[in-house]
């Protein structure tokens, strides 16, 4: 049963910070990260009233939705090949890994295809972490007004992954700094950009990330435990 208590402190610890920073719970989604978890597992989320899950893998997303019918909203969160496109358009709510015009192209032309509308982030790699993916900060609005043509995209936001650190409050310049980028390129008036959501806190974050702005937060290891890969 740990899941359920596991779940019950995560959910403390988002509505404390909602409190701190004077927001409303209802302003920040929690992302259950069940990559590498089990079909049980997620069953147990689902019982204790979560609908949304993040995946990184297309592979493993499309063999768990194929066991789990329910009606669920699936976040892709993962480094995104072109070729895998075409799994995702339809099957998930929002693509948070989008860091170049190739890929949105890709997107856009499945998305045409299947005629929807595919929701997307933007993927920035604020810390300007090497081994990272994401575009750059000052890249970040070029990228936007290109993709902003595209008619079967639509940018909701702009999510981060950020560096692996002891102390969270050393990432709080890296949400800041997200959310006011966020709120430049809001600024600008740019056609059919108007974006309000930042994908941005993980296990180790996801609290500071709350009290700089985000709305999504994607925690995996918080809820499901340790991952274990082989
Ligand atoms: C795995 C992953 C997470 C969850 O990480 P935890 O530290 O286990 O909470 C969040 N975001 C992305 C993009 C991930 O790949």
């Amino acid at each position: 049963m740990y899941i359920k208590d596991n779940l019950a402190s995560v959910e403390n610890n988002i509505s404390a910070a909602c409190i701190r920073s004077g927001r409303n719970r209802d302003e920040v989604t929690l992302i259950a990260v069940s990559k590498t978890k089990p079909v049980e597992m997620i069953r147990e989320c689902i019982d204790c009233g979560i609908t949304v899950f993040g995946e990184n893998k297309a592979q493993e997303l499309r063999d768990k939705q194929a066991v789990i019918t329910d009606e669920l909203h699936w976040n892709f969160i993962g480094h995104l090949q072109r070729n895998k496109v075409k799994y995702l358009v339809e099957n998930v709510d929002l693509i948070h890994s989008v860091d170049s015009y190739k890929l949105a192209l890709a997107i856009n032309e499945e998305a045409k295809k299947k005629n929807v509308i595919c929701n997307i982030l933007i993927e920035v790699n604020v810390a300007q972490e090497e081994s990272k993916f994401g575009v750059t900060v000052d890249a970040t609005e070029d990228l936007i007004k290109e993709i902003a043509k595209l008619e079967n995209v639509r940018i909701k936001g702009l999510m981060t992954i950020a560096p692996y650190v002891d102390n969270p409050e050393d990432n709080r310049p890296h949400f800041a700094k997200l959310r006011k980028l966020l709120v430049d390129i809001n600024s600008k008036n740019i056609d059919n950009i108007d974006m309000n959501v930042l994908s941005m806190g993980m296990t180790g974050d996801y609290e500071v990330a709350i009290e700089e702005g985000a709305t999504m937060v994607r925690v995996g290891t918080g809820i499901f435990g340790e991952r274990y890969y082989s």
